[in-house]
């Protein structure tokens, strides 16, 4: 039985599909949930907004992406364009980086992420003798002024080893005491990669978080850290709270291979993000023809049942000279490389940047009743067309207030002359519109 308040909502955002080509719902919100789906809701509402057919989804999930050393293309030089000299270059960088330098780069790549319908990111903050605390200070206040938009998740990293710097354990402990959200390693750094390994799960494992390393990057097979951390993963009892990224040798590898590795990662629960812009930067620069792409496989990872996502990873420095930490781009960027083309693949990597992406960092995904109302639309007719025009993003709410709205696009078509000037008021344009 209905009562009177029933169709009382705060907020109706109307005419918009929730998959490829549906049929088109109003969404109602109130309270910051939502409220009801269904077609031409009638109801008593203080705003309604026209979603003129767009596609509505829960957003845009970043699983991996560097805020701190974001927008240091103007203090880092690039000759050889190489892993070894990213991360040169950017350790000499971030000794002069200071709380409020960080804090302004992140909010520029923030501010672009949220216009871009990116609702949740997980930040890498590096942390140990050269980036002291100030890095992860400045991306705390970075976290706090933007909930309102975007919820951020802090992943404390040595990016540059432990065991050759043993005071940065102690830093990176102090961290996860005082809101990092997780510990982040990078065995291909540390001289003792399987010591690196282990004292990043003993932190994790005092600290009760989750564990994202980067890992095996490079186009070598043989040269792989993978078991040691599966290995890890499975001794702690941590699935389900392991992710891996870049892991850019299995590009290198027939896909027989690449499946048996992927029953092994979806066995120990451990998760795989793909960071497309960064492995084709960096990958393969031996090489002054046909170029390696060094790009995991991740849809053959997802098939096999590994939860994969595809992230910005860099944005504007040494390790990618580029970006604008935009997901849908992503996707793109991801297809194209992979040589996608069937849509069930194409809608998989949609997933790899929504759904799958949450499900990887353990938050729910999805429009529901009853459920917050994070809403993101994307001028598309669904996920597949999203990410194979790269749809524009429209506007975006987070707990039912709006965070953003990108406005409404415009042609200004030139007027043809009119023959007659008393009939200037019939004017068409030169497509034959009328004015
Ligand atoms: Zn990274």
């Amino acid at each position: 039985m209905s009562s009177a308040f029933d169709n009382l909502f705060d907020l109706v955002i109307r005419n918009v599909r929730l998959e490829e080509d549906g049929a088109l719902v109003d969404i109602a919100v109130r309270d910051g949930l939502i409220a009801a789906i269904a077609p031409r809701l009638r109801c008593d509402t203080v705003t309604n907004f026209d979603g003129k057919e767009s596609f509505a989804f829960t957003g845009f999930v970043d699983t991996h992406v560097h805020l701190d050393k974001a927008c240091i293309l103007d203090r880092c030089s690039i000759c050889e364009g190489t892993l070894a000299e990213a991360v040169r270059e950017t350790a000499r960088a971030k000794s002069g980086f200071t709380e409020d330098d960080v804090y302004e780069r992140a909010a520029r790549v923030v501010e672009k992420a949220i216009s871009h319908g990116t609702v949740r990111m997980r930040t890498f903050v590096e942390i140990d003798p050269r980036a002291g605390l100030r890095s992860f200070e400045a991306i705390k206040r970075i976290k706090a002024d933007y909930a309102f938009a975007t919820d951020i998740e802090i992943c404390a990293f040595a990016q540059d080893g432990l065991t050759n710097e043993p005071e940065t354990f102690d830093m990176l402990d102090a961290a996860l005491a005082d809101g990092a959200d997780l510990i982040g390693g990078c065995p291909y750094t540390d001289p003792a990669p399987e010591a690196h390994i282990a004292s990043i799960f003993e932190l994790a494992v005092k600290h009760g978080v989750a564990v994202d390393f980067h890992l095996d990057f490079s186009l070598d097979p043989d040269k792989t850290d993978l078991p040691a951390v599966i290995e890890a993963t499975k001794h702690h009892g941590w699935q389900g709270r392991v992710s891996i990224g870049h892991v850019t040798n299995l590009s290198a590898l027939p896909e027989a291979s690449v499946i048996e590795i992927a029953k092994n990662l979806a066995d120990a629960g451990i998760a795989l993000t793909v960071l497309p812009a960064t492995d084709l930067f960096l990958n393969g620069r031996t090489h002054d023809r046909l170029v390696p792409r060094g790009v995991a496989s991740a849809h053959v990872l997802a098939a096999h049942g590994v939860v994969t996502s595809v992230a910005t990873n860099n944005v504007l420095n040494p390790f990618t000279p580029y970006g604008d930490a935009s997901l849908i781009r992503m996707a793109n960027l991801y297809a194209n490389v992979a040589q996608l083309s069937r849509d069930a693949d194409i809608v998989a990597v949609f997933d790899m940047v929504g759904s799958s992406a949450a499900r990887q960092l353990g938050v729910p995904h999805g429009i529901t009743v009853g459920k917050k109302a994070t809403i993101i639309l994307v001028e598309a007719a669904g996920p597949k067309a999203a990410v194979r025009e790269i749809g524009r993003i429209v506007a975006g709410w987070k707990s039912g207030r709006q965070s953003f709205h990108n406005g409404e696009p415009r042609l200004n078509k030139p007027h043809r002359q009119c023959e007659d000037p008393n009939q200037a008021i019939t004017c068409v344009t030169e497509l034959g519109d009328p004015v």
